[in-house]
């Protein structure tokens, strides 16, 4: 079975550009939309080939249910890819409406209109709380005490997305942890590293200098996405990935501080 359209929620940010993109170069080429409360960018880098006049934008917000179930309806997506969320360092305000509110509404709008895959972007972070992480992997649990309000609804979300996987209802969801992302328009790491220099912070120093954090290319987080929906479409995969999260890294998840 073939990707026929896919629902990009968070399409015009950082990921979500290679989101498109990836999306874009599946053969045969799916119908692209996107759903973001703001529209794409005016000016799109170079480095992507997707043709912006031939993406369909629908301007709306996540935790509203008007805005989901109409761009659903407009859409009749295969497959939603959910890559929403604040950035990090918010108010948990935010969160609880992004995170929280807007992936329940999210999976009831999904149901209703019988949208039967969904992939969530989460993120390797949900399994942080500050302590080290050597060699983490699937199993690991959730810690009691999260880390901040961000990792804490970005969990809470991916609880909410897998627990939605059901065979009865014909609902399938997989959740993806990538680590930090880097790559062609990034909005926070490379703009964060240049605001330290600015500032002339450069004499700061976090632990003793053997501190090791995973970085994942902003093309292979939105390669794994395309690779987790056509599993789940594919009925002799689907068991592998449905109901199931999986980091997105070049190795084990790995948090030295
Ligand atoms: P981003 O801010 O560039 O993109 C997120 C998009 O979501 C934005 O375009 C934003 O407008 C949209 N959005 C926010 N609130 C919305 C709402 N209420 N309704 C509709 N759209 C809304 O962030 P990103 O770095 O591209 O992150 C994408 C996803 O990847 C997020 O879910 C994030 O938690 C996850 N993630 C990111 C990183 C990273 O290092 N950037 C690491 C791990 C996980």
């Amino acid at each position: 079975m073939s990707i026929e359209s896919v629902f990009l929620i968070g399409g015009s940010g950082f990921l979500g550009l290679h989101l498109i993109q990836k999306f874009w170069e599946v053969e045969p080429r799916p119908e692209i939309h996107v759903f973001d409360i703001r529209p794409l960018p005016d000016r799109i880098s170079n480095y992507f080939t997707f043709d912006p006049a031939k993406i369909q934008c629908h301007v709306g917000d996540l935790s509203s249910k008007e805005d989901v179930s109409k761009a659903i309806q407009e859409s009749h997506p295969t497959v939603i890819v959910h890559s929403a969320s604040p950035m990090h360092g918010m108010a948990r305000a935010i969160y609880e409406k992004v995170n929280i509110q807007g992936t329940r509404n999210l999976i009831n709008c999904a149901k209703e209109a019988h949208v039967k895959y969904l992939v969530y972007t989460s993120s390797a972070g949900v399994i942080f709380n500050g302590q080290d992480l050597h060699n983490a992997d699937e199993s690991w649990p959730i810690p009691e005490v999260p880390m901040d309000a961000y990792n804490e609804t970005k969990a809470l979300a991916e609880e909410m997305v897998l627990k939605a996987n059901s065979d009865s209802e014909e609902f399938y969801t997989v959740a993806l942890r990538p680590a930090g992302i880097f790559g062609p328009g990034d909005r926070q790491l490379v703009p964060g590293l240049r605001q330290v220099l600015k500032n002339k912070q450069t004499k700061f120093q976090v632990g003793n200098n053997d501190n090791l954090f995973d970085w994942t290319y902003a093309g292979n987080v939105a390669d794994s996405h395309v690779l987790a929906a056509e599993k789940l479409l594919d009925s002799t995969t689907r068991d592998s990935v449905a109901g199931e999260k999986f980091f997105i890294t070049n190795d084990a998840p790995t948090y030295f501080w």
